[in-house]
């Protein structure tokens, strides 16, 4: 059992997060858990982003109210988890988590035999310390400490709008520190994700990973490959996607994550100045369109980093005599195999990926044949982006480029407004719209 430590309580005048900040909806809801008598608590990234003077990604609330209990105050709640289960509050413009506080994994040696009412220990490690389950009701000061950071520990309390520190979350914050909770090996071992999780917060945020810590990060670096390959995907479309890619890479090199994950694109880099300098511009285009609200695909993202090594790649092959197409398609095959037991590319990302690199030749023959219907296919946006960047880059020259830029002024209404679909239109309405970044702005 876990030892109680008084936490330290910032009374309001102490800090600066208003209510003003917080969204309504996240507000609404804390005030009916206090008012029918449930602790409710801001928690997580969201302090963290208030603290910081950030906007946060998302509100999630923590309370000591049972999921069946906050089922019954909230009309608009689905639950969601089998066995940890959560509550998913729906509002017309987000979805609120709110949870129940949740214990840690006990240390190893502890028992871990208590069993759900299925029979399934609760806690359950793999013999190298891994954390296989993880799912039993805590207290308040179990549920900080079993975070992945101190900066991520923080709590905001409705009750008296105080903020909640059971670890060193407020001065490492002071300091821009990222510090693990605990012995940082045990952290690091229990989920690998959370180096990854560190090395993007330390880019995103402009913080830095404590000296101890990342020293144990680099220790350990390798064995991120021991993540499940689904979620590895998620994180890298969070390091890369949001805006940060660019600062994110050199930690990645520097701690050894990078030659973990993509090992044959490490190997690429080192004494290729030409390729690193196309890798960094690359990157720069990824954070450019995230800072417009343009997020990249995570298809163009792929190609923004093993691009250039593909079109290589296929090269070679079509020098010995395969035709082009095919041999791109080979490349492409055999990269997305050996990559994919690592991080797991879907099928249809894979896919984009390849027709991404198979646009650019259609892109560069001058003239192009049927510019207009080569507009109005599904990819086009993508493709110009890339288009973009080997321009940007000098890996290709700009003549395709700016052919291009000059005919989509010129005929904007070549430009379509919906992605051409199979479906029916019916189908189609159905479908929530997404924000399609306009072709006209591919070139980023
Ligand atoms: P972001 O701004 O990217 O959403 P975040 O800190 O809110 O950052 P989330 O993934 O939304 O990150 O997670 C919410 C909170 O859950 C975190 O702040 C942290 O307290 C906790 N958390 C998330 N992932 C882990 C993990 N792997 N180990 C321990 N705690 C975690
Ligand atoms: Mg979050």
């Amino acid at each position: 059992m876990m030892k109680t430590m008084q936490p330290r309580i910032i009374p309001r005048e102490e800090h600066g997060i208003s209510r003003k900040q917080i969204s309504p909806n996240a507000l609404r809801t804390l005030y009916r858990l206090h008012d029918n008598g449930f602790i409710a608590y801001l928690a997580g990234g969201c302090v963290r982003d208030l603290l910081l003077e950030r906007t946060p990604k998302d509100f999630d609330i923590t309370t000591d109210a049972a999921p069946g209990q906050i089922k019954r105050l909230f009309r608009n709640c689905r639950l969601v988890g089998r066995r940890f289960r959560l509550a998913h509050l729906h509002f017309p413009n987000e979805i609120l988590e709110v949870s129940t506080f949740r214990a840690a994994a006990p240390p190893d040696g502890e028992k871990t035999g208590e069993t759900d009412h299925n029979q399934y220990p609760r806690h359950l490690k793999d013999e190298d310390g891994m954390v296989l389950r993880d799912n039993v009701f805590g207290t308040p000061e179990e549920d900080a400490l079993r975070r992945d950071f101190t900066i991520n520990a923080l709590a905001y309390n409705i009750a008296d709008f105080s903020v909640i520190d059971y670890s060193t979350g407020l001065s490492d914050l002071t300091q821009r520190l990222i510090r693990p909770i605990g012995d940082p090996f045990v952290r690091f071992t229990e989920d690998p994700v959370r180096m990854i999780r560190a090395v993007r917060f330390a880019a995103s945020h402009d913080l830095v990973i404590e000296p101890a810590a990342w020293e144990i990060l680099c220790e350990l670096s390798s064995t991120i490959t021991r993540a499940a390959p689904a979620r590895l995907y998620e994180e890298m479309l969070k390091l890369f996607m949001l805006g940060s890619a660019r600062p994110v890479f050199p930690l990645l090199e520097a701690s050894g994550l990078l030659d973990a994950l993509f090992l044959g694109l490490s190997k690429k880099l080192h004494g290729n100045g030409d390729l690193r300098k196309a890798l960094q511009t690359n990157l720069e285009c990824l954070d450019r369109l995230s800072r417009r609200g343009l997020p990249p695909s995570p298809a163009l993202f792929l190609a923004a980093l093993f691009g250039p090594g593909l079109e290589e790649e296929a090269l070679a092959r079509h020098r010995d005599g395969i035709p082009h197409q095919q041999a791109l398609d080979a490349a492409c095959a055999v990269f997305l195999e050996g990559f994919c037991k690592i991080v797991c590319i879907p099928g249809r990302v894979g896919g984009q990926l390849r027709r991404i690199l198979a646009f650019q030749p259609l892109l560069h023959r001058m003239p192009p044949r049927r510019p207009s219907s080569l507009v109005s296919r599904p990819d086009f946006a993508d493709a110009m982006s890339y288009l973009y960047m080997m321009a940007k880059t000098g890996e290709k020259d700009k003549t395709a480029l700016e052919w291009w830029n000059l005919f989509l002024s010129e005929a904007p209404s070549a430009i379509p407004s919906e992605p051409p679909t199979d479906e029916s239109p019916a189908k189609r309405r159905r479908k929530r719209r997404r924000r399609r970044r306009p072709a006209a702005q591919a070139a980023v």
